[in-house]
């Protein structure tokens, strides 16, 4: 749904001029030094990037589905680093306090991760659990703190986390019932840094998305008061990460189509300058194919994440169109990539080119938030109960 056509405009231009003026002249030295630097993200923050998902009762731009999932194609053609920073306070870190926080909670948080004052993270994946996010071993007991106040008690450890190293606010999801597994014994709690007995472990070196730290969480003995529980009933953690992640797939699938089209104008750049046999090699219908190809699936991942978008605004069920959409985008976007590195010839494999950049960067969509074959499973089980 899009509630005011000319103040979107205005803002997808804005957000065109900031990732063309502003962000593309930083990708390789980002790239290079794994950091981005501070002014940037002070301009992120007086550009209200931080704040896109969040509602305007709270300070953010409280956009629809749609509006973000056109803001996102936006500003994901610049390098997914960029967006790594902020997109944790406008997506996954926020969204599952916006479903289902307390208003007290709301109140606390949410107007300093929509000032990006606070950048938040969101940890559910464990060593031994990561598709079956459910196996997690994290463990939170009732405890009494200080002058016998009611609480819990949080031992485990989570991996993977997207801003961990950085993060000022946590949500963490440990189990509260005794079973070895399931969703119904699993509870979420918001922990700032600095609650005795959390600790982060340092940035890992990746593949790609470098600038973006990705590290551990550790929870050694952590005591938190009632009021940490999100929404303030234990138990319904894990029905709270899947409402997150159910919006935060359309957010991806839109975050994988961004970089698709910048990949794909990259690649028809290079295929009109680079001369092969007395000519461009964008005139060799081999190297056309590519291109067509690219396109044809770009504009269907598009069409797929707005619809798909649009629906979900309207109130209707998207639990498998987002899977869907995440599958189709995410794999299109890893397509894309590979033929322009095709396109590149052997400069894709050598030189610092943003598509090479962007291959190792756009890798890792196909792995978190869902693997693809986990979606896969989820939309046959869809199709299996409801046909098609
Ligand atoms: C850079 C990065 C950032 C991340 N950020 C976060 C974050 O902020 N918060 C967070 O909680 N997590 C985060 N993750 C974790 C991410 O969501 C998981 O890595 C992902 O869910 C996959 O889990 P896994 O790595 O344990 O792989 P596994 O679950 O071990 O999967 C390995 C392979 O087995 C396949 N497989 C598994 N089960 C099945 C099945 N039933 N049927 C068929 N195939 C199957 C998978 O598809 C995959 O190919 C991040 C990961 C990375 C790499």
């Amino acid at each position: 749904m899009i509630r005011d056509t000319a103040r979107l405009d205005a803002l997808i231009a804005e957000l065109r001029a900031f990732v063309r003026e502003e962000c593309l002249p930083l990708e390789a030295s980002i790239d290079r030094e794994d950091a981005i630097p501070e002014p940037m993200v002070e301009r992120m923050r007086a550009l209200g990037l931080f704040g896109h998902s969040i509602p305007e009762a709270y300070g953010g731009a409280g956009l629809t589905t749609e509006e973000l999932a056109r803001v996102n194609i936006e500003v994901s053609q610049a390098a997914p680093v960029f967006r790594a920073r902020f997109g944790g306070n406008t997506g996954i870190a926020s969204e599952a306090l916006i479903s289902d926080g307390l208003p007290e909670q709301k109140a606390q948080w949410l107007p300093r991760l929509a000032r990006g004052e606070l950048t938040g993270c969101f940890a559910l994946t464990e060593p031994e659990a990561g598709s079956d996010a459910t196996a997690l071993r994290t463990r939170a007991v009732p405890a009494l703190g200080d002058g016998g106040r009611s609480g819990w008690r949080i031992d485990g450890a989570k991996c993977y986390i997207t801003n961990a190293p950085i993060a000022d606010l946590f949500t963490v999801f440990a189990r509260t019932d005794d079973t070895p597994r399931g969703a119904s014994g699993i509870t979420a709690f918001l922990m700032p840094r600095g609650t005795p007995g959390l600790s982060t472990g340092p940035a890992y070196r990746k593949l790609g998305q470098h600038g973006s730290p990705v590290g551990e969480v550790f929870l050694d003995g952590v005591w938190v008061p009632d009021d940490a529980v999100l929404g303030g009933r234990p138990g319904e953690g894990f029905r709270s990460a899947m409402r997150a992640l159910n919006k935060q797939r359309i957010n991806l699938a839109a975050l994988c189509v961004g970089p698709a089209i910048r990949l794909l104008d990259e690649a028809i750049a290079h295929a009109r300058t680079r001369r092969q046999f007395g000519q461009p090699i964008g005139e060799f219908q081999l190297v056309q194919a590519m291109l067509a190809d690219s396109a044809t699936e770009i504009a269907a991942a598009r069409a797929l994440v707005l619809e798909t978008a649009r629906k979900r605004d309207d109130g209707g069920d998207v639990t498998m169109d987002v899977s869907m959409c995440k599958l189709l985008a995410s794999e299109t976007c890893g397509r894309v990539a590979d033929r322009a590195v095709q396109i590149l010839g052997g400069a894709g494999y050598i030189e610092d080119h943003p598509i090479v950049r962007l291959y190792r960067d756009v890798r890792l969509f196909r792995l978190y938030e869902g693997t693809s074959q986990i979606h896969q499973l989820n939309i046959a089980k869809h199709l299996l109960r409801d046909g098609a």
